[in-house]
């Protein structure tokens, strides 16, 4: 039996490139991922689609950048350099709150209303109409 990859995300989206076993991956490297990850005027990540609420204000890739720059920033000073100050920036961003996932085929094809039940049966085969 095949084992499951403890590098690939589950649950949440993160960028392969931060899921470089050990230190393989760059500060440059950390770098691309914190800008291509970085939140623009939609409501979601342009990269990962992840939508930003109050209580997620940024995406995975983004965060787990963030942390690991701040802590190995003085590795590649130059790499940093263009990115530093965001690194350190006070979001001033208004977001929505977390609420439920909005519906992903709303009123689609195979759309169920919420209140459907299967119906009951009396397990017995219904009688032939006379
Ligand atoms: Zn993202």
């Amino acid at each position: 039996m095949k084992q499951p990859d403890p590098f690939t995300p589950t649950t949440a989206p993160v960028d392969r490139r931060l899921t470089a076993p050990g230190l393989a991956v760059t500060v440059a490297d950390l770098v691309a991922v914190f800008v291509d990850h970085r939140p623009g005027d939609l409501p979601s990540c342009g990269r990962c689609r992840h939508r930003y609420t109050t209580a997620a204000p940024l995406c995975p890739s983004r965060t787990l950048a963030a942390q690991l720059l701040k802590r190995r920033q003085h590795e590649d000073r130059r790499a940093v350099a263009d990115v530093a100050a965001e690194l350190t920036a006070h979001d001033t961003r208004v977001l929505p709150a977390a609420g439920p996932p909005a519906p992903v085929d709303p009123g689609g094809l195979f759309a169920v209303d919420a209140g459907w039940r299967k119906p009951k049966t009396t397990g017995r085969r219904p009688r032939p109409a006379a």
